[in-house]
């Protein structure tokens, strides 16, 4: 088992937290990227205290801090009434409780930690330019196909190649994702454009009727990350298509003027009709495995999808280690997994009925719930999501 390499396909976060997960066990990876050259789209991304406890496992907890803005509260403003609702404080009693700060990050510098701990590695080879269309395997073994026609032998694989994985497809074969309905616009903007009382050292959700407005600072407070959702059954999977702002504004015709505004502040627009899966449980064939979107695409509202995929990651490297065989170490990270990436994509669904965009006395309700937890239920609430760190 340890004269090939593991193959990873896709050099995604997922990916990349996986090839350092098994480098640090001392097992030789190559990871295999489609794109032309490495890299993530510009926009932000939350990391739970979880997320943390990943980078320090996979020793780029000091880089990884060194990107991030650390935000005070997660901030739930009423887009109807203009209102604050909720926050939650990040302070000290949070730290304390799961080991770890929340922060936000720019997707970019954060991929960057990843390529930079990687390129370092003596055990991991990064290629770029690389399709990976399927596989084959004999039982000790796995061929890995490319669309070049070129072959890639290698011990183990694991489709780390998102939510259109060609992996996934051999492994479950259960279709297309789902699209939501939802779309997404997304832009970030020099600190200067946000107002001045918006600057919150805050994660904000502004949740209005079928509709809501995400904001945060990222990179030193340089800039702002604007991401706004509006559910307007959109039929068809689309992908950083760029759009006008009057295209942007027209999910936010009945919201108060004070949340409309802050999208006049956006520039560059960018769409994306969100999708994801059903949970399943089959992520392991042979020597095959799925690991992040691949294995457990989400809606984006836990804000858990890349957190997902590197305690993934952690997991996959502890379980090898600890199992004598191929078939017991997959199958060890596979059950331990499961369950846990399953709760998040049914939460992440149900946040966004219940919480993100409810109207009426739906919206009234959550209102009512949500003010009225202590700070000391919140942090009850959230243990389970926080407190993991994908070696439970
Ligand atoms: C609007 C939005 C906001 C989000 N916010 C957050 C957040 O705040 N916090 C959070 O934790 N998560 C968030 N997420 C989720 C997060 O972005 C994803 O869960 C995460 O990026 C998944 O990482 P991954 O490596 O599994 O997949 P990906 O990031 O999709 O990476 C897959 C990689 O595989 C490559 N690839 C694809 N096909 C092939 C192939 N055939 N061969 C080789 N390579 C291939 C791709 O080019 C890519 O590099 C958000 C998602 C959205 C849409």
């Amino acid at each position: 088992m340890a004269s090939l390499p593991f193959i990873i396909a896709g050099g995604g976060i997922g990916g990349l937290a996986a090839a350092l997960g098994l480098a640090q066990k001392g097992i030789d990876v190559v990871v295999l990227e489609k794109a032309p050259v490495l890299g993530e789209i510009g926009a932000g991304i939350q990391l739970g205290p979880n997320a943390f406890h990943s980078f320090d496992y996979l020793g780029i907890g000091d880089a990884a801090r060194a990107m991030a803005v650390f935000v005070d509260q997660l901030r739930l403003m009423d887009a109807m009434s203009g209102e604050e609702i909720c926050h939650i404080p990040l302070d000290a009693p949070f730290r304390a409780r799961f080991g770890n700060p929340y922060a936000v990050v720019h997707r970019g510098d954060l991929h960057g930690v990843f390529i930079k701990a990687c390129r370092e590695s003596p055990h991991i080879t990064l290629r770029t330019g690389c399709e990976v269309v399927g596989y084959e395997q004999d039982g000790s073994s796995v061929t890995v196909r490319l669309a070049s026609g070129e072959t890639v032998l290698g011990v183990a694989l694991i489709g780390a190649d998102g939510l259109w994985s060609k992996i996934r497809k051999q492994v479950v074969n259960d279709g297309p994702p789902r699209v939501s309905g939802h779309t997404t616009y997304r832009s970030v903007i020099p600190t200067e454009r946000m107002p001045e009382d918006l600057r919150w050292n805050a994660a904000t959700l502004w949740a209005g009727p079928k509709c809501h407005i995400v904001h945060y600072p990222l990179s030193g407070w340089k800039v702002f990350n604007l991401v706004v959702t509006y559910h307007n059954d959109a039929p068809e999977p689309v992908a950083g298509k760029p759009v006008d702002e009057a295209e942007v504004l027209k999910g936010f015709t009945h919201v108060h003027p004070r949340a409309q505004d802050i999208i006049r502040h956006g520039s560059d627009w960018k769409l994306w009709v969100l999708c994801d899966r059903e949970p399943v449980e089959n992520w392991v064939d042979g020597h095959v495995a799925l690991l992040g979107d691949a294995a457990h695409p989400m809606m984006q509202y836990m804000a858990q999808g890349a957190c997902m995929a590197m305690e993934d990651g952690v997991c996959l490297a502890d379980a090898l280690s600890t199992h004598d065989t191929m078939a017991a170490g997959l199958e060890n990270y596979r059950a331990r997994r499961v369950l846990r990436t399953t709760r998040m994509q049914l939460m992440s669904r149900a946040m966004g009925d219940h919480v993100y965009h409810p109207a009426g006395p739906h919206a009234s309700l959550r209102n009512e719930l949500m003010s009225s937890k202590s700070q000391p239920q919140w942090l009850e609430t959230l243990d389970w999501l926080y407190g993991g760190n994908g070696l439970d």
